[in-house]
């Protein structure tokens, strides 16, 4: 279709007509309609190609139209398209066991939804049915979804347009050391301080009250916040100390985005529940899901659970994730990950920070990055407010708009641009896209006090 400018204006009055967007003032926005995807790369009508370095939703592992996926569905929708949860299925069940198999402890059971969102609420459904408890503790600085409980337990300004929400969820402050809630000079206090924190809010919110605390492993959306050592494993402590179900939300992470099959690998913790999405399949077809450890599976062997969904464990999504673990382990995604992280992303954006004075922090893992934007490096003062919006917000757009100008399409949130390219990113492509971020930074330079 490039160059074909009345498809294009079809799809841009279809769209501006009738599709209804997402978190946006629906006069205010202007969606690029876009033509094609390969690989890392997707085009607009006019044939201008981006560089995805934010895999669409941070969901694009595997990139775009991957040979393996596309004929797996096209496969399974030519054997069976669809078929009722309550029935078993081949592709279903053999996702699942993958799954179990890659899952720490004894985290062998998932339970099937339709994305991220329905993951953390039926998490929380299960920690409330076992413990008999309803309050649930989440970070400020999180996303956990756009459902009724997903975005009450949501630290980000998404949740305060949605509320009054769930009243049954309490907020904490989670680690984040380049901007301590808990003023401490190194990752070490941060862990120790932050587990202080948390502790106190378990006691003075009433332990006996509390179902469940579900946290991002590393945090996502609201800034790539990688926990310091130590602060996790106690996270794990303070649950089984106080008996709530500890939910690590990976719907962002999970399926190699920091190198492995799931992040909580990474910090040596086993979680009661892991909730993912996205990268299971790439979201070739929606795709969610619980993994569900044993003792929890097994409160629910001679009681119903009370719960399900009418596309839970969909054949098509189902065949997408079985191919996804198939290339996984042909390829090598997670060494692929670990080492071009390792070896071109951290050393390359850590070289920035000599050259530009906006840049406050770089933090990071695997293939995905936070690049801290500040006007002033001593008082760290971000380069737009929180939750800027409008003219406050211009100077992350035009950081934004030089990395489009450039051929990269970039995960921008608040002062921070994200790394998080296709796991299948080519390593040229890899350095080209950083060499475009590189050369937007300069923009944000005109405005940081050097
Ligand atoms: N949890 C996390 C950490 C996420 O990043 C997201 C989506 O970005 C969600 C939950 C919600 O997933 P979905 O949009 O599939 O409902």
């Amino acid at each position: 279709p490039f160059g074909d400018a009345e498809a294009e204006r079809q799809v841009r009055s279809d769209d501006r007509a009738h599709v209804f967007h997402s978190w946006s003032a629906q006069a205010k926005i202007d969606p690029l309609p876009i033509a094609a995807g390969e690989g890392s790369t997707f085009w607009d009508y006019e044939g201008n190609a981006y560089l995805d370095f934010s895999s669409q939703l941070v969901n694009l592992n595997l990139g775009h139209q991957h040979p393996d996926l596309v004929a797996a569905i096209q496969q399974q929708a030519g054997r069976l398209a669809t078929v009722q949860p309550s029935m078993a299925n081949d592709v279903r069940g053999e996702l699942a066991r993958r799954i179990a198999e890659v899952a720490p402890g004894t985290l062998n059971k998932v339970f099937f939804t339709n994305g991220g969102a329905d993951a953390n609420e039926y998490a929380v459904r299960l920690a409330r049915r076992v413990t008999g408890r309803r309050k649930v503790l989440s970070m400020y600085r999180s996303y956990h979804g756009g459902t009724s409980t997903a975005i009450a337990l949501t630290g980000d300004p998404r949740r305060w347009a949605n509320e009054p929400s769930d009243p049954s969820v309490a907020h904490f402050f989670g680690p984040y050391p380049y901007r301590s809630a808990f003023h401490s000079t190194s990752p070490e206090e941060e862990t120790q301080r932050a587990l202080e924190h948390l502790e106190n809010v378990i006691v003075l919110e009433g332990a006996g009250t509390i179902a469940a605390l579900i946290a991002e492993t590393v945090v996502g959306t609201n800034g790539v916040l990688v926990p310091p050592p130590g602060y996790l494993a106690g996270v794990r402590e303070l649950c089984d100390r106080y008996g709530i179900v500890y939910i690590a939300d990976e719907v962002m992470v999970g399926f190699g985005r920091v190198g492995e099959w799931f992040a909580v690998d990474a910090f040596d913790v086993v979680p009661d529940l892991i909730t993912f999405a996205k990268g299971v399949n790439s979201g070739y077809v929606p795709l969610g899901g619980v993994v569900i450890s044993d003792a929890i599976a097994a409160q629910f062997d001679d009681v119903a659970f009370q719960g399900g969904l009418t596309y839970s464990g969909h054949p098509l999504a189902c065949a997408a994730g079985v191919a996804t673990f198939d290339v996984f382990d042909r390829d090598g995604i997670l060494d692929r990950v670990r080492d071009l992280g390792s070896r071109v992303v951290e050393p390359e954006l850590r070289s920035w920070l000599e050259r530009h004075p906006s840049l406050g922090e770089v933090r990071g893992r695997g293939l995905f990055w936070a690049l801290e934007l500040v006007r002033d490096r001593e008082t760290r003062e971000p380069l737009v407010p929180f939750n800027a919006a409008g003219p406050d917000a211009a100077p992350m757009a035009e950081v934004a708009a030089a990395c489009k100008a450039a051929g990269v399409w970039p995960f921008t949130h608040f002062n921070r641009v994200h790394v998080a390219p296709p796991l299948v990113i080519g390593e040229d492509e890899l350095r080209r896209g950083l060499a475009a971020i590189d050369a937007a930074l300069d923009v944000a330079d005109r405005y940081a006090r050097a």
